[in-house]
């Protein structure tokens, strides 16, 4: 998953853009708090292997929730869960995929491509989530998010403490010096999420006319 400020940034730009209500977001980010609660994410981000010439890759079946949920497809809620789905494949596909590989005969094992060198796949988490922590805070300026609003609502629905504890976590704003990250540049997450809005607005655009 990309961080939950960086589906704040994507979702918030077509809330506008659409004129949905909070509802979208909270669905956009939903996923991501199912697993956080301890959900498989198999389940919730629809996970399927897609076998191409480079290796495995393990992305979002996105028809295949669209499938499931016709009867309401056309609610925020799942509309919102769409395009966390859709950002999460174009994560995972294109930019994931520039920074590390998975080791095809040890998958505990991870390259990481810019370094010509191999980590554990623990390591690559902690690596990663450090990154994201590093941009919270240059990314909730840039796209006007107010987070202690949408903190709060999270808050709101999820009344189990440790959730709670776990969604003060992913909101932590630090003043941090992103030139240091090991992957994620300003250049990528932008270009990241302008791709992110344009696929999921195309799916968007699709449901609203099929259905
Ligand atoms: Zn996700």
């Amino acid at each position: 998953m990309g961080s939950l400020i960086m589906h704040l940034c994507i979702a918030s730009k077509l809330k506008e853009k659409y004129h949905f209500s909070d509802k979208f977001l909270i669905g956009a980010l939903k996923p991501d708090l199912l697993k956080m609660a301890g959900a498989p994410r198999e389940q919730t981000h629809y996970i399927e292997q897609v076998i191409e010439e480079s290796g495995v890759k393990r992305l979002p079946n996105v028809l295949k929730y669209e499938e499931s949920n016709k009867e309401h497809i056309k609610d925020e809620m799942t509309l919102g869960y769409i395009s966390h789905l859709v950002q999460d494949k174009v994560w995972f596909d294109k930019y994931i995929g520039k920074y590390a590989k998975t080791d095809a005969n040890d998958i505990t094992k991870i390259k990481y491509l810019q370094y010509g060198i191999t980590k554990t796949d623990k390591d690559f988490s902690k690596d990663i989530y450090c990154d994201y922590a590093n941009l919270n805070k240059y990314l909730a300026q840039k796209y006007s998010l107010d987070i202690e609003k949408i903190k709060n609502s999270l808050k709101g629905i999820c009344l189990d403490a440790k959730m709670k504890e776990k969604i003060d976590k992913q909101f932590i704003m630090k003043d941090s010096n992103i030139d240091k990250n090991t992957f994620i540049t300003k250049q990528d997450v932008e270009s990241y999420i302008n791709d992110a809005i344009k696929k999921t607005s195309i799916e968007i655009d699709k449901i609203l006319k099929i259905y």
